[in-house]
């Protein structure tokens, strides 16, 4: 009987952990990424990725700017307490 798929990976895994080379993979054998930082909009819930602000900056934009400045969306990203001095 051919070795399945699984049976493939799984060794490929104990070789590779021998090696000490193994990469995080997920149960499906698809490596794991490192999560990108994300953060939410405190205006609709939105969930962004925190490293590229040109994209907060533009979701901030779609909401009413008197209201919801990109601070007021993105706290964390863009203190107005005075916390980044
Ligand atoms: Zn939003």
């Amino acid at each position: 009987m051919p070795i399945s798929k699984k049976d493939r990976i799984q060794r490929e895994h104990k070789k590779a952990d021998k090696a000490g080379t193994r990469a995080p993979v997920k149960a499906n054998g698809l490596p794991v990424k490192a999560p990108k930082p994300t953060s939410i909009c405190q205006n609709c819930r939105r969930e962004m990725v925190n490293t590229n602000k040109v994209q907060l900056e533009a979701h901030a934009l779609t909401h009413d700017q008197k209201m919801w400045p990109k601070e007021k969306c993105w706290p964390e990203v863009y203190p107005s307490d005075g916390a980044a001095n």
